[in-house]
């Protein structure tokens, strides 16, 4: 088989190659049982040993600790949006860290529920800094603090979670790490709820996971659907509706595929955050160096996995950013546009892009740039 091109795409995303091979293969009949998994029943033997070897894999890749539940949802990201102030906020005050596009939008949707405060607002540096959490303006009765890990569109990364309790603070800490879940671990100790769509790093769309601590459960408002109560699809095991059982499947054989990935004489999610971070700074060597093309990000909050970039200046034109796009989907780099609310490029370098995809990406920037610089 020819080599598939590398495909930079901020989700749904690229998935390992392997994976989609083994996917294919047990399509028809899945372990000699003569169904394809879209085919179980969600109840059934067979799916339910699918769904106890995906959930202790993520647990042990993540190393959660016993007294968080992790719950396999629908509804993405955005519906989490509304889901946590539901099942969190008691109705009461939420703070919410801006710094960058998805933090924005989780702030605006908790309004409906609780009653929210910007603690800190990236905007006026563009979203290319992280507000420093000493600066975070945090209310001591706060249901929850909410702060997005990875900014998919603007390429900020906390590289370290805050610890609130430092700060003064009592609240947990809700993270949103859609885009950056399983590119390297998490201090749970830092953490109260986590949630992330699947589509970004782990597998297709349609899943969701939540890690959510035990004793957040139990607390949602009457409004709140019980399918998206925490308590009832933890008691249910994530059963209580059909859950995204294709989806599970495929994040499984992911899981798998991370325990068993080694790298630089490391393995599972060491031996898969150091390629991440070999892939980033490759990338971003290459954009300080070139006099085409630049990250606008400041180099301690710059995201391992969304890369966007700029022609500088005077070369900022569309012409050019068009003849760059259309010039790499003929090398076989694919979906490179960057957010159309940001524009320019993006590149998004998640745990299935090999090491081999940023390099001709690196060879592709300093091609175009000796053609046109
Ligand atoms: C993509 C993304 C979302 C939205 O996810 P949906 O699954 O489309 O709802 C939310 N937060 C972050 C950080 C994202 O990257």
């Amino acid at each position: 088989m020819s080599q598939r091109p590398f495909n930079f795409s901020a989700g749904p995303a690229a998935l390992p190659e392997e994976v989609l091979q083994q996917v294919a293969g047990e399509m028809l009949d899945w372990h000699g049982s003569g169904m394809s998994v879209m085919e179980m029943s969600h109840r059934g033997r067979e799916f339910i040993s699918i769904y106890e070897a995906a959930e202790a894999d993520l647990r042990d890749l993540l190393q959660v600790p016993q007294n968080f539940r992790i719950l396999f949802m629908q509804g993405g990201g955005l519906a989490e949006n509304a889901i946590v102030p539901m099942n969190l906020s008691r109705g009461g005050k939420v703070d919410v860290v801006v710094t960058g596009s998805w933090s924005k939008k989780s702030a605006q949707e908790a309004r409906r529920y609780a009653d929210v405060q910007i603690a800190a607002d990236g905007a006026g540096q563009r979203y290319t800094t992280l507000p420093p959490p000493s600066s975070w303006q945090l209310r001591r009765d706060a249901a929850y603090v909410h702060i997005c890990t990875n900014e998919t569109i603007d390429g900020v990364e906390f590289n370290e979670l805050p610890d609130l309790k430092a700060l003064g603070s009592d609240a947990p800490l809700v993270i949103d790490c859609s885009s950056h879940q399983l590119s390297r671990p998490i201090n749970w100790s830092r953490v109260g709820l986590a949630f992330g769509g699947a589509q970004k790093n782990i597998g297709p769309a349609g899943l969701t996971l939540v890690f959510v601590r035990e004793d957040l459960l139990g607390h949602a408002m009457a409004i709140c659907p019980s399918a998206f109560d925490f308590k009832t699809v933890a008691d249910a095991q994530s059963m209580y509706n059909t859950p995204p059982t294709f989806a599970i499947y495929v994040a499984g054989l992911v899981f798998k595929w991370l325990k068993a990935f080694s790298y630089a004489g490391k393995t599972g999610l060491a031996a898969i955050e150091q390629r991440n971070i070999d892939k980033a700074q490759l990338l971003y060597g290459a954009l300080d160096q070139s006099r085409l093309f630049e990250n606008r990000v400041a180099a301690d909050c710059r995201s391992r996995m969304n890369i966007p970039f700029y022609l500088r200046g005077s070369y900022d034109e569309p012409r050019l950013n068009d003849a760059f796009l259309a010039g790499a989907k003929a090398r076989g780099l694919l979906q490179l546009k960057g957010h159309k609310s940001v524009g320019g490029m993006r590149a998004s370098i998640y745990n299935a892009m090999p090491l081999e995809g940023v390099q001709a990406l690196v060879t592709y920037l300093k091609d175009f740039e000796a053609q046109h610089g």
